[in-house]
């Protein structure tokens, strides 16, 4: 059985069919990449899958339980988790909770009380650490981090909630192409070890063709290809709607 299996999802917004009917599976340990120009609704599938946006028709199937439309909470507990093209909220705590969490973090007397209240137990956050290659640079404040590093602190977060599936939109964006293809081995490495899905959208090629599993393409709100990248990088529809240029 699929990890993920995406039947005939639709969506749109007044008279624009952003989505229009895309059906999508995964396996665990598998990275599909979710490619395609922009306006093409990859955004728009993302978000009926992270919870953001209930699909006017179509389910959603993880592990063989509908969770079509629920909220971000509900899948996070059902192991969805996501990382976002840039630093995010907390999408499991509430608007005024995460300003709340944003104002411990920039109180100095509360940063003092929790470094005393969390002192205790720091295995299970240097595990995770441990896992992106960052655990050197556990004591260093986030702000002082190389933005490849931030990007692996981000996928440790993610990690925290043990997600069985894990959305990335675009997770390379805005890094060095050498720092990318470090990120992606190290993702691919923790969906194998894990046997964790793992759906990305991307515009660098380079990461597609070097780091998926499988390729998607959508086009339109419709997918107009699917397979191996090397299949894909040479599908002459695919050429002539996205890739050639
Ligand atoms: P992509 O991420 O592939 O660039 P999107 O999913 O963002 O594409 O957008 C697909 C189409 O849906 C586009 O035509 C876009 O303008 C439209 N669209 C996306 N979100 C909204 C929205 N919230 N309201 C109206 N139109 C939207
Ligand atoms: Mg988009």
């Amino acid at each position: 059985m699929s990890l993920l299996e995406v039947q005939g999802l639709h969506k749109s917004f007044g008279g624009v069919q952003a989505v229009q009917g895309v059906s999508l599976r995964l396996a665990a340990g598998e990275l599909l990449a979710l490619i395609g120009p922009n306006g093409a609704g990859k955004s728009t599938t993302f978000n009926m899958l992270g919870g953001q946006l209930a699909p006017d028709a179509g389910r959603v199937l993880l592990g063989g339980q509908d969770i079509t439309g629920l909220p971000p909470r509900r899948l996070a507990r059902l192991g969805v988790g996501r990382t976002f093209q840039v630093a995010e909220t907390f999408a499991s705590f509430t608007v005024l909770e995460n300003v709340q969490l944003a104002l411990l973090a920039h109180d100095r007397a509360t940063a003092r009380w929790w470094r005393r209240a969390s002192g205790h137990r720091p295995q299970d956050a240097l595990a995770l650490l441990a896992q992106v290659g960052m655990e050197g640079q556990a004591a260093q404040p986030c702000s002082a981090l190389a933005y490849g590093d931030v990007k692996r602190v981000e996928l440790a977060l993610a990690l925290a909630g043990n997600p069985r599936l894990l959305l990335m939109d675009e997770p390379t964006a805005g890094m060095a192409p050498a720092e990318r293809g470090a990120l992606m081995q190290l993702v691919q490495r923790l969906a194998r070890t894990r046997r964790m899905g793992v759906l990305f959208t991307e515009h660098s090629m380079d990461v597609v063709f070097g780091h998926a599993d499988r390729v998607a393409v959508l086009v339109r709100g419709q997918l107009l290809a699917e397979g191996a990248p090397q299949a894909i990088r040479h599908d002459a529809r695919v050429q002539a709607a996205y890739l050639g240029t």
